[in-house]
């Protein structure tokens, strides 16, 4: 599902460059599950910003489910994100004027899905959002955003789904649910998750521990041996 080769990545600071990436080197299969640890800056999100196509890398290659990411153009990117993806980041990004509803409901209707609304609400009803399903972003807590972000990030059933710190945000029993929720797509229907976490329990329910260190992707031995 992600092949990752000698994947680079720098931001310009002041006169030099901070290398986030340096060849890091990764591969997933499908329906693989992957926790991806490491300090706070060590490049988790980078890692995910380029995985779904949002940025070029310095240098290297990103092959998601067969295609080279590296010279598509941007609509070209988002079609796959579109089709293939779930992002679920540490920001929400929700629609400001849509509904908790219309914003679940949003990528099943550019898709051009059927019974769009009526899936979104089975995917909010499963974040326990049902009835806030006509409250706009301003009106919802932080959590609550973040369990919108969440169920309009899996409503379509990607193939791959990238979460950054998806419990960040939230009480203690409102992120085991959410985790369930992304372990159980990943079991239904063999969705690939490549999940980022501080939470050495969360890493744990993954088959596979990859920690980012110098920037370079190094799988946890231990953890496949104990899997
Ligand atoms: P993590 O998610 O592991 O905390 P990030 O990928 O967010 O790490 O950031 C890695 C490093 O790159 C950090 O030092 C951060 O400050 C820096 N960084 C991230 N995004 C940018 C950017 N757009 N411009 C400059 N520096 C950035
Ligand atoms: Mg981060």
């Amino acid at each position: 599902m992600i092949k990752l080769q000698n994947l680079s990545m720098s931001y310009p600071i002041e006169q030099s460059q901070l290398k986030v990436l340096d060849d890091a080197e990764l591969s997933v299969a499908d329906g693989e599950t992957v926790a991806i640890v490491g300090p706070s800056g060590s490049g988790k999100t980078t890692l995910l910003i380029l995985l779904a196509g949002l940025e070029q890398p310095r240098s290297g290659e990103i092959t998601l489910d067969g295609i080279t990411l590296n010279p598509l153009d941007a609509d070209s990117l988002a079609d796959i994100r579109r089709d293939k993806l779930g992002i679920i980041f540490q920001s929400f990004h929700l629609v400001q004027s849509l509904t908790a509803l219309g914003n679940v409901a949003l990528p099943l209707e550019i898709a051009g899905k059927e019974n769009a609304r009526e899936r979104a609400y089975q995917m909010l009803d499963k974040v326990g959002l049902a009835q806030r399903q006509n409250h706009y972003p301003a009106q919802l807590s932080g959590g609550e955003q973040q369990r919108v972000a969440i169920a309009r990030a899996l409503v379509h059933a990607p193939k791959l789904v990238l979460a950054d710190e998806p419990t960040g945000n939230l009480d203690v029993a409102t992120g085991a649910i959410i985790i369930d929720l992304l372990f159980q797509l990943n079991a239904d229907v063999g969705s690939t998750l490549v999940l980022v976490t501080h939470d050495d329990e969360v890493a744990r329910r993954c088959q596979r521990v990859v920690h980012l260190q110098q920037g370079k992707l190094i799988e946890d031995r231990d953890h496949a041996i104990s899997a």
